[in-house]
């Protein structure tokens, strides 16, 4: 190793192997199979670019993003170091001097697309090299399991069988016990080293608001970071462009970025934003993976994301320089019932069944009463005690109170009005709105109009939905949303008994944190 350790201060010009670098390439170096997990921004690449100068042939590369590939070809080639890749973004000619490259062995490192690589036509020719080594990068893709299966990555067992000599290395930043276990047997890996790193962000705050109205909720947050960096994760294309327009309007460099985009575009918010040109990018989950920005200040989620790996994955991404950073995600339950019913509407498979576990577990943190880092630690399998200190509900924990009077008012609206109305028409009553439709609907004249006015209309949509939560309010996704009582709503009505309610926690975020330390 000490050679090993040479090559890391000389090549790549680093002090010392960071946490878990050194076992791995250990392991590697002596040809046994390996799988690295570890976060985002943990040093996986060093993993195979360190043995791949040390071993004698060459180190094959499997990567999903084009980008990605042409990112680290070039870092390399400016180390000095001989790599080259092929994908389809290349022409004929440009391939052709990469082969030739290859065949007289003055590459070292080759970045493939998992699609290109098991042509039949490459891989005769890999038969004829000599390859050290075969890293699997983004692994999780190979899983049915994983949360971002690529079919194209179905194939890599393959590899194994053609190429016996050659071991194998998986890396994934996200990885629970199933998808871990799915990567071992699909890349057929003989007894693998296996290294997990803490999955841990310390340098992350993660906060969960109320959405409420979330537009406005975003563009305040945002204004707040004055020029940050940040990326805000929505649920459809529709909205990345919806919101990137309004926060241009309000003077903030945004694009928004989806799989939808012609790829010029795409890459021109990509370069803008590793420039700094462009302060936040609005996207989809079609914007990520292979980011490498060190100074991403705030992740959003506008959308609760479908599983805990997604959802890390994709804050994982603030922060990567250690400088304190935000993960914010905006929070409503009645997003998840759709999600829910989306599930309910397809037919019962093993592959839904897995999906509804993992939106499950993603709800529970959303929802969760304790320590959220805890929550996302557990969810890896990491167990601790300690609450972080640095979360919204370890910084702010929910205050309870006497929720009786309240939730009377909440609770005699929703029967004065006929029981028709969703949660923010029966807000606007409480607080004696002067709306068009409440003028239309002649509510101005009922006795619970106005009754609390004292109270923002945030205090009320929390109040409501903890009532929906504690199963006194029904809400019926099939007329819009509308709300009825549900039986055990009248004891509470009528006084007979108390109703402990936590206070909402809409000014939980400390705007501005991130820029301001
Ligand atoms: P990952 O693929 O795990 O997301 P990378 O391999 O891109 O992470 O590494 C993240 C950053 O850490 C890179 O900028 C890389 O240069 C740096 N890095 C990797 N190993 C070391 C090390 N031993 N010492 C210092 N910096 C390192
Ligand atoms: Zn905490």
């Amino acid at each position: 190793m000490q050679q090993a350790l040479e090559v890391l201060q000389r090549v790549f010009g680093y002090r010392q192997f960071r946490d878990g670098q050194e076992g791995v390439i250990e392991q590697v170096l002596a040809g046994r199979d390996a799988v690295a997990l570890m976060p985002t921004g943990g040093g996986k690449s060093l993993c195979y670019q360190l043995p791949a100068m040390l071993l004698p042939g060459v180190t094959i590369v499997v990567s999903p993003l084009v980008s990605l590939m042409d990112d680290q070809v070039s870092a390399l080639k400016a180390m000095g170091i001989s790599a080259g890749a092929i994908h389809s973004g290349m022409q004929g000619p440009e391939v052709m001097e990469v082969l030739r490259a290859l065949q007289d062995g003055s590459i070292k490192l080759l970045y493939v697309a998992p699609e290109r690589i098991l042509t039949p036509a490459f891989l005769e020719r890999l038969q004829t090299l000599q390859v050290a080594l075969i890293a699997v990068d983004e692994a999780h893709c190979i899983s049915q399991w994983g949360h971002d299966f690529r079919p194209e990555y179905g194939r890599l067992g393959e590899l194994r069988q053609l190429l016996p000599n050659a071991p194998l290395l998986a890396l994934t930043a996200t990885a629970d016990h199933v998808t871990r276990d799915d990567i071992v047997q699909r890349l057929a890996l003989r007894d693998p080293f296996i290294f997990q790193s803490s999955f841990d962000r310390p340098n992350i705050r993660y906060l969960v608001q109320e959405k409420f109205k979330p537009q406005k909720q975003v563009i305040d947050y945002v204004k707040a970071q004055r020029g940050a960096s940040g990326i805000i994760y929505c649920g459809s294309r529709k909205k990345t462009e919806e919101l990137s327009l309004k926060l241009q309007i309000e003077g903030v460099k945004a694009r928004p970025y989806h799989a939808g985009l012609p790829h010029e575009e795409k890459r021109e918010t990509l370069h803008g934003f590793l420039r700094d040109d462009i302060d936040v990018v609005v996207a989809t989950i079609a914007f990520g993976m292979g980011i490498n920005k060190p100074n991403v200040r705030f992740v959003l989620h506008y959308d609760i994301p479908r599983s805990i790996e997604a959802y890390y994955q994709e804050t994982g991404r603030a922060g990567r320089d250690g400088v304190a950073s935000e993960a914010v995600m905006f929070y409503e339950p009645n997003d998840a019932g759709w999600i829910w019913r989306l599930f309910d509407e397809q037919p019962d498979s093993e592959r839904i069944r897995v999906e509804r576990q993992k939106f499950h577990a993603m709800t529970s943190f959303a929802e969760a009463q304790t320590c959220r880092r805890l929550v996302l630690l557990n969810y890896f399998g990491e167990y601790r005690e300690q609450p972080c200190g640095n979360c919204d509900l370890c910084i702010d924990p929910p205050k309870q109170y006497d929720g009786t009077v309240d939730a009377q008012k909440a609770l005699s609206c929703v029967y004065r009005t006929g029981q028709q109305f969703g949660v923010n028409y029966i807000v606007e009553v409480l607080r004696g709105a002067q709306t068009q439709k409440v003028k239309q609907h002649g509510h101005s004249q009922l006795s619970t109009y106005g009754i609390g006015k004292e109270e923002s209309a945030e205090h009320w949509v929390s109040v409501i939905r903890q009532l929906i939560h504690r199963g006194l309010l029904i809400q019926d996704i099939r007329r819009h949303s509308a709300m009825h009582l549900a039986q055990n709503a009248r004891p509470v009505l009528r006084g007979e008994v108390a109703l402990t309610l936590a206070k909402p926690r809409l000014d939980a975020i400390k705007t501005g944190a991130a820029v301001a330390e």
